[in-house]
């Protein structure tokens, strides 16, 4: 399998290319150069395989010719085996024709690590077979440093430093992250913004001889096997309703357009998905796009659901250059125009196509806290700010006859304030994580400083370069 860049600027390369280089030296995305797909009996022939061998099946003709079959396999199963349920992504049924689907019981609580925790491997197996080593350099605000480093946590290719802005995460947060005492991983408290956080990570990238020295990587959303790896969910719960002989509609809260590229992705390769929702905050650029083609730039503000408090959502560009007929050369027109002028003018016929699979949806922060309200008091289901968000879009565009599944993207233990105020009940920490506050931490406090900054990622990297 090869792929080919959404800008058709950048020379095609294999799985392990993509992984490596995440963009497109054109400034694109990568897209496989085709899409594999699954005949209907090849789907039936699915129902009954654990989750793990599911993944494997799915992701496999993604990396063919790159990495071996039984090798995705013994990843995928060593990748879900520390999930919180025995079915890894289970469904729960709120009422006639309405489910969950549970992505939140990996190592952080959070949709992200079904991906992450394929990724590190993925990475650390490539590593070795090209005898490289890398640094993973990374800011958060607070979630996704803790899905990074449970991914690179005890990797043997890879080194990871997160920074945070000192005292400006919740405590469940930077506990998360500070208290993997894995040799590989540093912790960076800086003494500033998370903007401070991420302009000294571009900072770093920016600086050409540090950055190979220590040969710097991303583990970003627009990374391809990162989308690859969120496939196997949506398949999983559709052959459970019956697929592939009843159709299955998804309702994803969506921020950077990831998770639900990955539905339409499952789609592609024959899984009949009838409808999919979008769902946003307040922050409702593609909700504007899907109801009346206006993708038009608006600045971000804080929501209920941090997860989704985007401007634009990067991933979109992967369907664009489908929906231009895969013609590159009008994507990065399209691209560009957008950059200059933060309206993005997609082709009527294009928008149509979008608008009749994809439902945009909007809820703001007290139509969310209702919507948790609600939920639990019509089922006893506790759902987080963003998957509220879900269910309400799964209520909102559900076809008749259609199940829908709404995916839950976080636990609501992640949000206990939102969940505490919409109900009164404040969602407890799963047993396994319920030592949190007891375990130790580890971070190094340092200055909103680069060559500080620099020296002290240097020498988290030197001092176990073991
Ligand atoms: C990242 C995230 C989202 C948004 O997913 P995208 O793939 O960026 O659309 C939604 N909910 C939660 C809890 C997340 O962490």
């Amino acid at each position: 399998m090869q792929y080919v860049s959404t800008r058709g600027d950048a020379a095609p390369r294999d799985f392990a290319g993509v992984l490596l280089s995440g963009l497109a030296e054109d400034g694109g995305l990568f897209v496989p150069e085709a899409w594999p797909t699954f005949t209907a009996a090849e789907w039936r022939s699915f129902r009954g395989l654990s989750y793990p061998d599911l993944a494997a099946r799915l992701i496999a003709p993604f990396a063919a010719g790159s990495i071996a079959p039984d090798v995705i396999r013994r990843l995928c199963a060593e990748a879900y085996a520390g999930f919180g349920h025995p079915a890894t992504v289970p469904l729960v049924q709120l009422e006639g024709g309405l489910w969950v689907q549970e992505l939140f019981h990996g190592p952080t609580l959070a949709f992200k690590d079904l991906a992450m925790q394929l990724l590190g491997r993925l990475f650390d197996h490539v590593l070795r077979d090209q005898d490289r080593r890398i640094t993973i350099v990374g800011a958060t605000s607070g979630d996704t440093g803790s899905a990074a480093i449970e991914a690179c946590r005890d990797r043997e290719r890879i080194r990871a430093v997160i920074l945070h802005p000192r005292g400006r995460t919740s405590e469940v947060q930077r506990r998360q992250m500070t208290t993997v005492l894995s040799p590989n991983i540093a912790n960076l408290a800086v003494e500033g913004t998370f903007d401070d956080c991420q302009d000294l990570v571009k900072a770093m990238f920016a600086d050409a001889p540090f950055r190979e020295e220590l040969s710097l990587s991303a583990v970003n959303s627009i990374n391809w096997a990162r989308v690859a790896a969120q496939i196997p969910y949506y398949a999983a719960a559709a052959i459970a309703l019956g697929a592939p002989d009843r159709e299955v509609s998804f309702a994803v809260p969506t921020g950077n357009f990831g998770n639900v590229l990955a539905a339409w992705a499952a789609r592609q390769m024959g899984l009949p998905v009838a409808r999919l929702m979008v769902g946003s905050n307040r922050n409702d650029i593609l909700t504007r796009f899907l109801r009346g083609n206006d993708m038009s730039v608006r600045p971000v503000e804080p929501s209920l659901s941090p997860s989704m408090d985007i401007g634009v959502s990067s991933n979109f560009e992967r369907l664009l250059f489908e929906l231009l007929g895969r013609d590159a050369g009008a994507c990065a027109q399209v691209m560009r125009n957008f950059r200059d002028t933060g309206r993005m003018d997609v082709p009527d016929a294009a928008w149509r196509e979008a608008a009749s699979l994809f439902e945009g949806f909007r809820l703001d922060d007290p139509g969310t806290e209702a919507e948790i309200r609600r939920v639990h008091a019509a089922t006893g289901y506790l759902a987080d700010p963003h998957t509220a968000i879900g269910i309400a879009a799964g209520r909102a565009g559900a076809l008749p006859g259609v199940p829908t599944v709404a995916m839950a993207t976080a636990h609501p233990a992640k949000f206990p304030d939102a969940i505490e105020a919409a109900t009164g009940l404040r969602p407890p920490l799963p047993p396994r994580l319920d030592d949190l506050y007891e375990r130790e931490e580890r971070f190094r406090t340092v200055a909103n400083r680069l060559s500080e900054v620099q020296g002290a990622v240097r020498n988290a990297v030197f001092s176990n370069a073991a």
